[in-house]
């Protein structure tokens, strides 16, 4: 028996948001508006985006012993995540410093501080935990040393979902433990390098080529591509149509989403048709965090659209017969 069915190892930053009527010149000082503080990092929002859905989640993460570790540690706990294995201190809590124009035009400062000391040490010291999770899931916003040690520590049994954000080239002992490996179009390119074509059947392909037992591209509205490299498969899962007002944080909500599923036993096809579902629903809310639904809200608010698109396939498979 796990104690966790999802358990997120990854960064916690604080967003800094603040409105500028247009960017200051080097040397310049604008006046923006007041400043409004989220609690962000993906790895923060994937633990909190799978409590939410119902998951039984966990994140182990570093923050520093400041005002914003502690707003950090408080919205993992108000979202029922377990906490035990958020290190404090070493550094400052990461910060993402970001002014938004009138057009919402974003531009960003990323400090990582305490993301950047969670160490390969502080991953061997956190088996137990490792243990006790059914799927463990990570992303590239803390040191890639300490991503690879995970991988070695990672218990027989244990299925490793990585999201490559922000991308970079990844070693083989890295891509052989993904199952599945989860891209946006970007991150495909950047992992593929010059090997990268211009279909997503292609990126797929040539992902699997490089060791993942299996690969999830994310399409934006355009829903997600799945690729079981085992079953020599592959399948398009359609997203729904829905009103986006905020993009943020939709892929970190969809992969979690994913891990949780693939972990409670669904295939992949299953798990991200589930997972669009989701992100879909994050979309039409502000934020990120703030934007992610409970089971009972994805099944409201995607039910009749899901229940359509059901309808339609199985005509048009009908129609192909
Ligand atoms: P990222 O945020 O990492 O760039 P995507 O933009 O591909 O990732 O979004 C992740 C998932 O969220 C998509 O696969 C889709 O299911 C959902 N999604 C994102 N944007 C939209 C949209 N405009 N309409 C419906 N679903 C969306």
């Amino acid at each position: 028996m796990y104690d966790y069915d999802l358990l997120v190892v990854g960064s916690a930053n604080a967003d800094l948001v603040i409105g500028v009527e247009r960017r200051p010149a080097p040397g310049e000082t604008v006046l923006g508006s007041d400043l409004v503080i989220h609690p962000g990092g993906k790895g923060a929002n994937q633990a909190v985006a799978a409590a939410r859905l119902g998951a039984r989640s966990a994140l182990l993460a570093r923050v520093g012993d400041d005002a914003n570790g502690r707003l950090l540690l408080e919205s993992q706990r108000a979202a029922g995540v377990g906490t035990a294995g958020v290190l404090v201190g070493g550094a400052p809590t990461g910060v993402a410093l970001i002014t938004v124009d009138p057009s919402g035009d974003n531009s960003i400062v990323v400090s990582p501080g305490a993301n950047a000391r969670l160490t390969p040490a502080d991953i061997r010291a956190a088996g137990s935990l490792l243990e006790a999770a059914r799927v463990v899931s990570t992303q590239l916003e803390i040191p890639l040393e300490t991503v690879t040690e995970l991988v070695r520590a990672l218990p027989a049994g244990t299925r490793f979902v990585l999201n490559p954000s922000p991308p970079q080239p990844l070693p083989d002992e890295i891509l052989a433990a993904c199952d599945p490996l989860v891209v946006n179009e970007h991150e495909a390119r950047t992992v593929l390098g010059d090997a990268a074509g211009d279909s997503p059947e292609g990126w797929a392909r040539a992902l699997l080529a490089l060791g993942p037992r299996s690969v999830v591209i994310t399409l934006g509205a355009a829903g997600a591509l799945v690729a079981d490299g085992r079953k020599g498969t592959s399948a398009h899962v359609p997203s729904l149509k829905v009103d986006a007002v905020d993009t943020t944080g939709a892929g970190d909500a969809f992969t979690a989403a994913l891990a949780w599923r693939l972990g409670q036993g669904e295939d992949l096809a299953q798990a991200a048709a589930f997972a669009a579902r989701v992100g879909a629903t994050a979309v039409t809310r502000p934020g990120a965090q703030e934007s992610y639904p409970t089971a009972h809200e994805v099944r409201e608010e995607t039910r009749d659209q899901a229940q359509d698109q059901a309808q339609d396939e199985a005509q048009e498979e009908a129609r192909a017969e």
